[in-house]
């Protein structure tokens, strides 16, 4: 039953729990709503973070979701700067860092993923840096600059977007991966081949099929990666880019369904009915794709944050959305749409000599993804032509002489 009185507690102000709660007072909430997040500023956009704050071409004023005074003037009590600790159930409690206890009627979980950490010797070296927070890329513009010398560990779309902002800032930049190319989880060859090209073009060197074993340092300050093979990659500063993983333990201790996330229905609403999760740290259904997965992308979040505030506010559920997400590297664009599941063919569209192509991934002759340099209507169409399961015909999405409006008739 849909109580706008209420008393919503959000744990974790990060892109979801920010947007979660301004869409609470939008929808006609009327009920006390507290945003708890650990850092000490209000909800800002990560994306920046590796592109424009990295280059100097962002502020924190220009990342924020919201101006702070948006939380006061709206009745969202912001409490930044503390953890959440522990949940209990039963009565409805959420316990915080600085020994306070918030009773809450509905908790949205919005907390998010972390930083995977190596752990090999030599980890705890100062100049080894990872990308998650608006305090990270402080840290790591600050340690780029003309002639350092930087290693980026983990050639996925973070630590490519971490090149391409170090080269702009006239850093010395090496690539360090594990498979023998880049974006191998996410990405087909013929995209991996294109990026590996187009930054070695700008000066970024790689070691592909390359282990790390370990970090060396002098006085305490990293001086170089050692691989495998046991050679030893000189640098002045590293960034591990090797992944994110759920902050759900908040949840999977308190009795929730996880399941590397906390699982969650179409509703955002986890296995305890006072309790949702939303963004990075949610499992959740995607039935386009007849599965349950968890997604790192802006858009997942603002959908779920949307899912969720419609549950609680008695709106109906928000049509489902096709999965997107996008990486700008130097002069490039690369928007995604949908993921790669159950793939029987991949179909190139345009030259990647040219810098403007699509390569489409096929279930049968419907797409289940699209990746598209430089080519907006490729990822506008092919998004489209995703969610309506609309059949294509091969030939002539093949055929860049074919507008895609033609492929979507
Ligand atoms: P977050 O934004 O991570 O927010 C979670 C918040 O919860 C954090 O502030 C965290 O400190 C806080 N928190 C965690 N635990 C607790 C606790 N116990 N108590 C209190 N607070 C807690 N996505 C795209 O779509 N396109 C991109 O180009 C893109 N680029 C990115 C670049 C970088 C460098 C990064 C890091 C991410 C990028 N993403 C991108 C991913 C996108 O930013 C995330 O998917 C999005 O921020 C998820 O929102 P969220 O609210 O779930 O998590």
């Amino acid at each position: 039953m849909t109580d706008l009185g209420a008393h919503v507690v959000i744990l974790g102000a990060g892109h979801a729990g920010g947007t979660a709660a301004a869409l609470l007072r939008q929808y006609g909430h009327t009920g006390k709503i507290t945003l708890v997040g650990e850092e000490p500023i209000p909800p800002y956009q990560r994306p920046p973070l590796s592109k424009a704050w990295l280059k100097g071409e962002a502020d924190a004023d220009a990342l924020a979701l919201k101006p702070l005074e948006f939380y006061a003037d709206n009745g969202i009590d912001f409490l930044a700067g503390v953890r959440g600790v522990k949940l209990a159930r039963s009565p409805k409690e959420l316990t915080l860092s600085d020994g306070r206890v918030l009773n809450y009627d509905i908790l949205i979980l919005a907390t998010g993923a972390r930083a995977l950490k190596l752990p090999v010797p030599g980890a705890d070296l100062s100049g080894l840096l990872e990308l998650r927070t608006a305090a990270d890329a402080e840290a790591l513009k600050a340690a780029v600059g003309p002639g350092k010398r930087l290693a980026v560990v983990g050639g996925g779309y973070i630590g490519l977007e971490v090149a391409a902002s170090g080269r702009a800032l006239g850093a010395e930049v090496v690539v360090i991966e594990r498979e023998p190319r880049l974006l191998a989880r996410v990405a087909c060859e013929a995209l991996s081949t294109f990026f590996r090209t187009y930054h070695e073009k700008n000066g970024v060197t790689f070691e592909l099929g390359a282990s790390v074993t370990g970090f060396v340092g002098e006085n305490g300050q990293v001086t170089g990666v050692t691989l495998a093979d046991g050679r030893t990659v000189p640098c002045d500063a590293a960034v591990i880019g090797v992944g994110a993983t759920p902050n759900d333990e908040i949840a999977a201790d308190a009795g929730l369904d996880t399941a590397r996330g906390v699982v969650v229905n179409l509703e955002a609403r986890t296995s305890d009915p006072a309790i949702f999760a939303i963004g990075d740290v949610a499992h959740r259904p995607m039935p386009i794709y007849d599965r349950m997965f968890r997604m790192e992308s802006v858009p997942n979040a603002l959908e779920q944050a949307k899912q969720a505030a419609c549950a609680i506010t008695g709106r109906p559920a928000p049509a489902g959305e096709v999965p997107w997400q996008w990486s700008d590297q130097y002069d490039l664009k690369l928007q995604i749409a949908g993921y790669a599941f159950d793939v029987d063919e991949v179909l190139l569209r345009g030259d990647p000599a040219s810098g403007k192509f699509a390569v489409f991934h096929l279930k049968g002759d419907q797409i289940q993804s699209v990746e598209a340099i430089n080519s907006p209507p490729e990822f506008m169409m092919g998004k489209q032509l995703i969610g309506n399961r609309k059949p294509v015909s091969k030939a002539k999405l093949a055929d860049p002489t074919v507008s895609m409006k033609e492929v979507v008739a």
